[in-house]
């Protein structure tokens, strides 16, 4: 495999951008080499600038889940631009996106676009600790939920990647309000309530994908429910990158709990940057221009994203049998990593929700942040640049989830696997 063009190019953005890349989890550094520079992408695969072509399972970190280049969107897109492409204000678009969503979910009555995953959590919180006037929020060891200050402790993936679990530049005295505790485990959470009695909010990823694949336990979300209601506490659901990826409603099409508000991103803009949070209309209702919780953004409610994201999620609603299919690929695709490990004796395991996938080489079933960071990400690191090398992408770190795409066809699995095969009678 050619690298010549991409290794230059690398070099040419290091002196430039820091560490040459706009997010830092793109720099490749926990499995070694440089990264692909991309040319294009056309359906499930990507094409680089030194002409290599790979099967794609990362799709821009989960948003395009009819892959690159679909038609529908690329066209919906077009037609946005040509009418211009930002007014600062509203467009018929925005509410057309908005009543989708509300229609679709029980626990959305109003919903506010925003440019990003990070943004929709912050201003969530910020909503949360204004509608119950307190100060102190739950998130759970391993979650990501962007990188706004309060956000940024223990946060997984990239943090956890580069060992930096919380960030120089984040003040203490913030977030001292940020309470930690343990996913799946609600004795730790029970803890977090008897040494706080000023709780506006747990915040949780209900399918977690960012240490990894992990699922919440249906039992643990009721008893987050349960006692988010004994204690006046808001339950939000950070479903950036589960939402219309792990099924039609995210988590909330696979647990019965209702979550109090709900964040989106991903997969809500298309492939255009593109947040979301919503929920029920008393809390909705404190913010600015209603209500006195101030949140406001120059390019939110783009048309241009707006139009990406609605033909994204019309597209997924007029498809029939979608995340049924996702969910037989990305079950086939483990099921072959795991067997391709079996027979070379190297610990895997593996998790599936819908487009979402994930595999630990881990000994142990991984239920949270300790589990993941129990896995041999050396070994990761080889099987990374193994497949690289075989044509077929994944996400360069241990702790993030793979994405099937509409365009991902059973002979692409299946050629994997064969690759998989290889590859690990190598590494083992
Ligand atoms: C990606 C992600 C975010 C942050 O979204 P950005 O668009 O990258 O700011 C927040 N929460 C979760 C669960 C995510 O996966």
């Amino acid at each position: 495999m050619k690298t010549i063009k991409s290794k230059d190019e690398f070099k040419l953005a290091q002196n430039v951008i820091p560490g040459g890349v706009n997010s830092p989890v793109r720099a490749f550094k926990s499995v070694g080499g440089t990264p692909m520079f991309i040319d294009r992408g056309e359906g499930a695969y990507l094409f680089d600038i030194d002409g290599n072509r790979y099967v794609d399972f990362v799709q821009s970190w989960g948003p395009l889940i009819f892959g690159h280049c679909d038609k529908t969107i690329e066209l919906s897109i077009m037609k946005a631009v040509t009418k211009g492409v930002s007014f600062g204000a509203p467009t018929q678009i925005e509410t057309k996106l908005a009543s989708l969503i509300c229609n679709m979910f029980e626990s959305i009555d109003k919903i506010r676009f925003v440019s990003s995953g990070t943004e929709a959590v912050m201003s969530a919180i910020r909503l949360a600790r204004g509608y119950t006037k307190r100060d102190d929020i739950i998130k759970f060891e391993g979650c990501y939920h962007g990188h706004s200050d309060s956000l940024l402790v223990q946060a997984g993936s990239g943090a956890t990647t580069f060992g930096t679990p919380s960030s120089p530049g984040v003040p203490s005295d913030l977030t001292k309000h940020t309470l930690l505790a343990k996913y799946n485990d609600i004795e730790s959470v029970k803890r977090c309530f008897e040494n706080s009695k000023d709780i506006a909010c747990i915040i949780i990823e209900p399918i977690a994908g960012n240490m990894g694949l992990i699922s919440a336990d249906e039992k643990f979300l009721q008893d987050l429910r349960v006692i988010c209601d004994e204690n006046g506490t808001l339950l939000i659901f950070d479903e950036v990158m589960s939402g219309f990826r792990a099924s039609l409603k995210g988590a909330q099409g696979v647990t019965c709990v209702v979550p109090d508000m709900v964040t989106f991103g991903k997969v809500i803009g298309g492939g255009m940057p593109v947040g979301a949070f919503g929920g029920k209309l008393e809390i909705m209702n404190q913010l600015s221009p209603d209500g006195p919780v101030y949140q406001a953004g120059t390019l939110s409610g783009n048309p241009v994203a707006m139009f990406a994201g609605f033909a994204s999620l019309q597209k997924i609603l007029d498809s029939k049998n979608l995340y049924n299919d996702f969910e037989l690929k990305a079950t086939s695709l483990v099921k072959g990593l795991k067997h391709a490990a079996d027979e070379n004796c190297i610990p895997l395991h593996v998790n599936t929700q819908g487009s979402m996938f994930g595999f630990f080489f881990n000994e142990i079933k991984v239920k949270n942040f300790d589990d993941a960071l129990k896995s041999d990400t050396d070994m990761f690191a080889k099987f990374h640049q193994g497949m690289l090398s075989e044509g077929y992408y994944f996400a360069c770190s241990q702790f993030e989830t793979g994405f099937i795409c509409s365009a991902t066809t059973n002979e692409m699995i299946e050629s994997c696997i064969a690759a998989a095969h290889k590859v690990m009678s190598k590494i083992k």
